[in-house]
């Protein structure tokens, strides 16, 4: 049984909506560009953090630092100008997924091939980046200053050692980090462009003039449907593109006429790799533009309005979760069991890995009402530690009451996740019902 019954067309459209959205995301630069030109349609402006601001009742704004995106619709009904501020109703995810970064000093030869030096970003499943077609996607610095996003056609490989050479692999595959992960990209006696010329002709820009670069590997298989009734979708960067799907597509969809709160969707970048940065979820971003959304649409409001205003704010963080494996059960908790298909998780964690509490689970539970589907609880087997998310560095940040909720998955940070297209649409409607309010 489904938590909320798709039809077969709802259930094609959403994939490929999906899809698009999800393939024109291959970094999270590219994903806040993704999300911008969606905005961007339904008539919401950019601003740029380094101006001033001035709001309106019933606007939508957004702004991009770096591959982190906020944006936000001010209700209709606001009395903007005065000093009372209505809270905010936040919807956050993250833009990055674990993948491979290309080193400076990129290319070299090696056995008669051309190889790039790479780091390995967040935590991938090694394993899964093996034998498969891989581009590599991110922003490139020029010369000028400026930045541009290239993606490259695929032409990259890790490939996996045969097993005539490895007698033991399958009783348990040990990849060293920095030696078994190198990708091939060509040959080395018919190198007509290095790297940085490959990039550069992508982005249609001078390779002379690219100075850095921010480059990621990406697997190139699009995404689909599959399944005995097409019931699972299978795309790599699921953790956290669904979210960040869910949540731009919500705060479009949201009626300024009828919100009492101010609707914003925040992704932020990093969150693989503990979200330590100025893109961050640690970082000032949501707090600097919360802060100013406050003081620009309500120019006689003081600091303390803007507390006020954070006090009687509520923010969902989305992320990935784990719907309970039939090939391993012993992982998970013995008696709540999140399984795909069964509706959006809420996230419990006593160690408040997860920021959910009692308060938030209302919350969160008012918006699946309203939007009419079911949830599932998700706790950890005590003896397997879970992952954490963005909710309680938002929650700690800024002071909002935080809930962590999520698509359970299965595969999570492999080059290709699955999850149930059912949960696709009812996150997706969860989302818009939590930012209406
Ligand atoms: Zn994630």
């Amino acid at each position: 049984m489904s938590a909320s019954p798709v039809t077969p067309r709802t259930k094609t459209q959403v994939a490929a909506d999906l899809t698009e959205f999800i393939s024109s995301s291959p970094s999270s630069y590219h994903a806040t560009a993704t999300a911008a030109a969606r905005l961007e349609a339904a008539g919401f402006t950019r601003l740029d953090e380094r101006e001033k601001w001035s709001l309106e009742a019933g606007q939508g704004c957004y702004v991009i630092r770096d591959g982190a995106i906020i944006a936000w619709r001010i209700p209709a009904r606001s009395a903007v100008g005065s000093g009372a501020a209505p809270g905010f109703r936040v919807f956050g995810s993250h833009t990055d997924s674990p993948a491979f970064k290309l080193k400076p000093g990129e290319e070299f030869t090696s056995e008669g091939t051309r190889q790039i030096g790479v780091e390995i970003y967040g935590g991938p499943l090694l394993n899964s980046w093996l034998d498969r077609e891989l581009a590599l996607a991110g922003q490139l610095s020029l010369a000028d200053g400026s930045v541009v996003l290239a993606q490259t056609p695929p032409i990259a490989r890790i490939p996996q050692l045969a097993i005539h050479l490895d007698r033991q692999v399958n009783d348990g595959l040990t990849l060293d980090k920095q030696r078994h992960t190198t990708p091939i990209i060509g040959l080395a006696e018919i190198a007509e462009a290095d790297v940085i010329e490959i990039l550069a002709a992508s982005a249609e820009v001078d390779p002379e003039q690219v100075i850095g670069h921010d480059v990621y590997t990406i697997p190139v298989q699009s995404p689909g449907l599959f399944g005995a009734q097409e019931e699972f979708f299978a795309s790599p960067r699921l953790d956290n593109l669904l979210s960040v799907h869910a949540g731009v597509n919500a705060l479009v969809d949201v009626d300024a006429q009828a919100l009492d709160s101010i609707a914003l969707f925040a992704g932020f970048d990093h969150e693989e790799i503990g979200s330590n940065s100025r893109s961050g979820a640690c970082g000032p971003f949501l707090a600097d533009v919360t802060e100013r959304i406050i003081a620009s649409a309500f120019p006689t409001s003081t600091r303390s309005d803007y507390l006020t205003a954070l006090a009687s704010s509520i923010c969902v963080s989305s992320d990935a979760g784990h719907a309970a494996h039939p090939n391993y059960p012993e992982r998970h908790d013995p008696h709540v069991r999140p399984r795909l298909g069964g509706g959006p998780l809420l996230k419990l964690n006593a160690q408040q890995r997860y920021a959910t509490d009692a308060v938030g689970t209302a919350a969160w539970s008012q918006a699946c009402t309203a939007a009419g589907v079911e949830y599932q609880n998700f706790v950890s087997n005590n003896a397997m530690p879970c992952g954490s998310t963005i909710g309680p560095l938002t929650a700690t940040r800024l002071g909002m009451t935080t809930v962590d909720v999520g698509p359970a998955l299965y595969s999570m940070h492999s080059a290709r996740e699955m999850v149930a297209i059912d949960d696709v649409v009812a996150l997706g409607a969860a989302a818009k019902a939590f930012l209406q309010g």
